[in-house]
């Protein structure tokens, strides 16, 4: 088994050895998160819920290995380089209308792959949408981005966003991260500034006993200090729950400061660990955690009916 190193272990090792980032790798990143959610489905209670997402996922790896989004532009880099931002931040970018087909293709794609009828309903609306008002659609796109749940339909959302992720993964997994500026905003994804999903203690490699945060939207992974809330950087008042004779390796890394919580996965424990399907497979630990008065600090980019 692998050891893991305790915070004060980690800050006397040399901070420059340990990498900052993790960029997605475009060949595997849908895939090992589809193949992961089949096998969480397996005597889970949303056993239904995560085989249709594994379904839109599978569709996203299809989509994804057909797409290339325009670079950013390079005065948009220099500029984030200047003043230490995320350089693709997804609020507020001009995205290619392009998009708009990858979604058809991927929605096409989940249609053809035998999802029960209200799913394929939702697909079929949406196409109509993408086709018919492609303003109310980037309207969509916008508040699901901003986390405006509000203003989106909770059933649509999670094809839309699935789009966003392609789009935004395929922009991060052909990123130069020599690029990214040195320091980065605390909280958000140094690539697209959206928040992170959970968090990751991995093993292996430099990166051994590391714990990384997972963007929701492109799919980076990005180094923190264990013991620190992801939400409010507080080093104190962290506690981690878990369920009682629950699978190891799964805590929810709370905080008495900011009262929210994340998950983080341990990956001495399970080495097949991700954070989104991981997350989604977990609810029991989220109506635990709200019972015990923390709030989510950021919802799961698949799910927009929360419990
Ligand atoms: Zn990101
Ligand atoms: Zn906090």
């Amino acid at each position: 088994m692998q050891r893991i190193l305790s915070r004060g272990e980690i800050e006397s090792l040399d901070h420059t050895a340990i990498p900052r980032f993790g960029l997605p790798v475009r060949a595997t990143v849908f895939a090992d998160r589809a193949a992961r959610l089949r096998h969480l489905a397996q005597d889970n209670p949303a056993s239904a819920y995560l085989l249709l997402m594994a379904k839109l996922v599978d569709a996203q790896q299809r989509v994804l290995s057909g797409f290339s989004a325009p670079e950013a532009p390079a005065e948009r880099l220099s500029l984030a380089q200047a003043h230490g931002m995320p350089p693709m931040q997804a609020i507020g970018w001009q995205r290619d209308p392009a998009w708009r087909g990858m979604l058809v293709a991927m929605l096409d794609h989940v249609a053809g792959a035998g999802v029960p009828e209200p799913a394929a309903k939702v697909c079929a609306q949406l196409k109509r949408l993408a086709h018919e008002d492609s303003a109310a659609l980037e309207t969509m796109a916008d508040a699901v981005l901003a986390e405006r749940d509000g203003e989106v339909d909770s059933a649509m959302a999670p094809f839309v966003m699935a789009a966003l992720q392609v789009y935004w993964t395929d922009l991060a997994g052909r990123f130069d991260e020599r690029q990214l500026p040195v320091v980065s905003p605390f909280g958000v994804c140094p690539v697209c500034a959206s928040l992170p999903v959970a968090s990751v203690v991995r093993i292996g490699g430099q990166r051994d006993g590391c714990r990384y945060l997972c963007c929701s939207l492109c799919s980076t992974q990005w180094h923190l200090v264990r013991v620190t809330c992801s939400h409010c950087e507080q080093t104190e008042g962290i506690a981690y729950h878990s369920i009682e004779g629950g699978p190891e390796g799964i805590k929810a890394e709370s905080c008495d400061h900011c009262h929210t919580y994340r998950k983080i996965f341990y990956h001495d424990k399970d080495q097949y660990f991700e954070a989104v399907a991981d997350d989604l497979a977990t609810l029991p630990l989220d109506v635990l955690m709200g019972e015990e008065g923390y709030l989510r600090a950021s919802a799961n980019p698949l799910l927009w009916q929360h419990p």
